[in-house]
């Protein structure tokens, strides 16, 4: 075997899946993660569909992710006085398996923390290529060798910038803002979650960790603007703008978005690119594909993504130019039809006018009643299965840590 030491940015979901499986194949994964520890919390990501559950179950975690589902019911649309105007059933949302990022994080590192060494709290500054492997600087730690580099680092990748070129060539905005952050359950939501959608504005709050909190949802839609990513205090003040007086909860969740431990703040963008890999350099998840965060679709993409790269470098026994060539043909299809799905729930999230959003919310009110009222599931279901996946194992079972303690190192 080829290249057994690889380099991945990104202890995400995509990062820890791919050293899952690179080292189930008999690689060295090293995976390098900005944030100073694991990130928990955070939003509710979802699987659905065979194909992802069989990635699960092959990795022995199907049961983990069982144990920290959601469990979140269906979700209402009401009007700005809270009454429900139509409720959405929960598969639409919540998939067959619905987990928060940060919980799916957690049991992806506790499956590869014994047999991959983790350093928190760096980034890949340079990679320098030559014909035996790829020398890396860090920004904090020394610089290393590596066979091959692969960037998990999501829609704002760094590896994807230091490869290929800026994200302005890669990442297409899609008229949308989005923010999220953790609010006390003031409604006391019990697993369910509440909408309120005016023009192209669209607020939220939905229950988690068994109704003992909340998240608190923000859509908008708005051309691309002149953001620094860091500025929080810039971000709460545009979204301040943006909802102040809209009605419903927005004025107490702008007050309780003061003091969240974790606001999130970004564009809903999609990555498109002609080609994932440059020599000995790939991108796996959303560095490389990234749906949009309104596909539904991001995290099993990821992680269909992680599994068939890794099994692609197996098969090529790490012959990186085979793999990475195979890797694009086995998932482009599947990723742009995610892809598809992403930009049509962009533009039914926050419509472009607001006669569309009224025709929309009465639509919603209706379609309970209407033969095809599970069509948007079923599509969304449809297109999450459309992979045929090999099986790269050759049919060995699950290695699961037989130990608490890993290689965690932080520097
Ligand atoms: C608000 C929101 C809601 C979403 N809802 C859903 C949903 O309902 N269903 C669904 O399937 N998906 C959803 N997604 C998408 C989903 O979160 C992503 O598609 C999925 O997490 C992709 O995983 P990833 O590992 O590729 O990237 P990410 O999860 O983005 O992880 C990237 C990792 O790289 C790290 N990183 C970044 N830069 C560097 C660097 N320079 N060096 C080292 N590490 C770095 C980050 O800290 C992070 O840990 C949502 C996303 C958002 C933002």
């Amino acid at each position: 075997m080829k290249n057994r030491n690889v380099l991945i940015s990104g202890a995400s979901v995509a990062g820890p899946a791919l050293a899952y499986w690179l080292h189930r194949h008999g690689f060295t994964p090293t995976i390098v993660e900005r944030a100073p520890a694991l990130r928990d919390g955070g939003y509710a990501v979802d699987f659905r569909g065979e194909a992802h559950l069989s990635i699960l179950r092959r990795m022995g975690i199907l049961d983990d992710l069982e144990r920290a589902r959601t469990g979140m019911g269906s979700m209402s649309y009401v009007n700005s006085a809270g009454k429900t105007q139509a409720k959405m059933p929960a598969d639409l949302f919540a998939g067959d398996i619905e987990i928060l990022r940060g919980d799916l994080a957690r049991i992806l590192y506790d499956a590869t923390k014994e047999h991959t060494e983790y350093v928190f709290g760096d980034s890949v500054a340079s990679l320098t290529e030559d014909a035996d492997g790829v020398t890396v600087t860090f920004e904090r730690g020394a610089p290393r060798r590596f066979d091959l580099v692969i960037g998990a680092d999501g829609l704002h990748s760094a590896t994807r910038r230091l490869a290929f070129g800026p994200e302005e060539r890669f990442v297409k905005h899609l008229g949308v803002y989005c923010a999220i952050f953790t609010t006390a359950n003031h409604l006391g939501l019990d697993h369910t979650g509440h909408a309120y959608r005016t023009g192209n504005k669209l607020v939220a709050m939905y229950s988690a960790r068994h109704n003992t909190e909340a998240k608190a949802v923000f859509y908008f839609g708005s051309p691309e603007l002149d953001l620094d990513r860091r500025d929080v205090a810039r971000q709460q003040a545009i979204l301040a703008e943006h909802f102040t007086g809209n009605g419903w909860q927005s004025d107490r969740l702008l007050h309780d978005m003061r003091q969240a431990p974790d606001f999130y703040f970004d564009s809903v963008g999609q990555v498109r690119m002609d080609a994932w890999s440059r020599g000995r350099v790939a991108l796996v998840g959303d560095a490389a594909y990234c749906p949009s965060s309104l596909s539904g679709m991001g995290t099993g993409l990821a992680l269909v993504g992680a599994y068939v790269l890794a099994g692609e470098l197996a098969a090529a026994r790490g012959d990186h130019r085979v793999a990475f060539a195979r890797y694009e043909q086995e998932l482009r299809a599947y990723a742009e039809g995610c892809q598809k799905m992403g930009d049509g729930v962009a533009k039914l999230m926050v419509p472009s006018s607001r006669f569309l959003a009224s025709a929309l919310n009465r639509y919603y009110k209706i379609m309970p009643y209407l033969p095809g009222k599970n069509m948007a599931s079923k599509m969304a279901r449809k297109t999450a299965e459309n992979i045929t996946l090999r099986d790269y194992t050759g049919g060995d079972a699950p290695r699961r840590p037989s130990s608490p303690t890993g290689s965690r190192r932080a520097r």
